[in-house]
């Protein structure tokens, strides 16, 4: 029996990367659908290839070669056994709920559906049996150690450090895009890249760890690890750690998410090898030059709308960067004054969320329109 998949965002970096490792499993999956945005001639050609029944795009009427349907439609289909939500931003959001309403697992690479709503989407999935399986490599890392989360003492989730982990503070406030751009690690999206830059990344990441394992924030810890190699780790209370290694490729955690229970060889081309790597190392996060990560954790404790400000302030800072018109450093200088002006709502609803992130948005960007003058 193949594995009945549909992909949202299959022309988004994870998307793409999830064709391939689908391709490399050949008779495993069957694709029920692909939905794009606007890039409407690469959705055409992966309909070609792994011919859907349906897809969606931003413009439907360009769809060639499978039934457009709407993204409510193709989540509500109990043809699935699985989606991988895989498109970036708060966009991701209603999709995953109309999923788990419809008791379809999940692989789930979309940041916002947790930071956002990590209170409603998981008390919604264990209420609908629906398991989610995290893509990101530090989740799908910590997936893979757990047996028994009653039995953890901590997280710890490793960070590469990205581009500027060498770097002064000056070089930092004064960096290009191209230079933030410039993972040493990881390929990645645009959004994403930049937010590894400045650590604020890891701290959703830790927002998501909270929601996805159920653990405390002071339970959760970031250490910084150059090499990529230990994707993350938790600790036991008998102090036995058990850490998950691999390759930074990020073929490897898609497929286990897609594949989940199941292992297969897939188009993993190399070996692990410990005497190639060589080294290992380890060190603590500089608060002063990565003040993102602080923010993330405080804003996760405060909970309610918190993250949700954070994530919005936050977002649109990076769009503002990748336009040119701040700098670096003043996309962590506009989400901590965006953060000190919220008055935190606790008990919040998904209508309460959006309207909150679009207010967020709006103050977000007057306040960038003042710096670029
Ligand atoms: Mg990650």
């Amino acid at each position: 029996m193949r594995k009945k998949i549909s992909i949202l965002g299959s022309t988004g970096s994870i998307g793409r990367q999830a064709l391939e490792v689908i391709e490399g499993l050949n008779d495993k999956f069957e694709i029920v659908a692909l939905t794009g945005g606007s890039n409407t001639d690469l959705l055409n050609e992966q309909i070609r290839k792994f011919k859907p029944k349906y897809a969606y795009a931003s413009d439907i009427k360009a769809i060639e070669g499978a039934k457009p349907l709407s993204l409510e439609e193709i989540c509500s289909n109990k043809e699935n056994d699985i989606i991988l939500v895989a498109v970036s931003g708060k966009i991701g959001l209603k999709p995953t709920i109309t999923t788990i309403k419809n008791g379809i697992d999940i692989a789930l690479a979309n940041k916002e559906t947790l930071v956002m709503a990590g209170d409603i989407v998981m008390p919604m999935a264990r209420k609908e049996r629906v398991s989610i399986i995290p893509v990101d490599s530090e989740h799908c890392a910590i997936h893979q150690c757990i047996k028994d989360i009653s039995q953890v003492e901590k997280l710890i989730i490793t960070a590469s450090g990205g581009p500027f982990l060498r770097k002064s503070i000056d070089d930092m406030k004064n960096a290009t895009v191209e230079e933030a751009l410039a993972h040493p690690r990881w390929h990645m999206g645009k959004k994403i890249t930049v937010d590894s830059a400045t650590l604020m990344n890891k701290g959703l990441e830790v927002i998501e760890a909270h929601h996805l394992f159920g653990m405390d924030y002071h339970k959760i810890e970031v250490v910084v690890h150059p090499q990529s190699i230990v994707h993350s780790a938790i600790e036991y209370v008998d102090g036995s750690v058990i850490a998950q290694l691999g390759l930074p490729s990020m073929h490897i955690p898609i497929q286990y998410a897609i594949t989940y229970p199941e292992r297969y060889k897939g188009i993993k081309s190399k070996s692990f090898s410990f005497s190639e790597i060589a080294r290992l190392d380890f060190e603590k996060p500089d608060l002063k030059k990565f003040k993102a990560l602080d923010l993330a954790y405080s804003a996760g404790q405060k909970g309610g709308s918190a993250p949700v400000c954070l994530n919005a302030a936050n977002e649109e800072a990076v769009f503002a960067f990748l336009n040119g018109q701040i700098k670096l450093f003043d996309i962590v200088e506009i989400t901590e004054n965006m953060m000190k002006e919220h008055r935190t709502l606790k008990n919040i609803g998904l209508d309460d969320i959006f309207a909150i992130d679009n207010e967020i948005r709006v103050k977000a960007r007057e306040r960038i329109k003042k710096i670029s003058l």
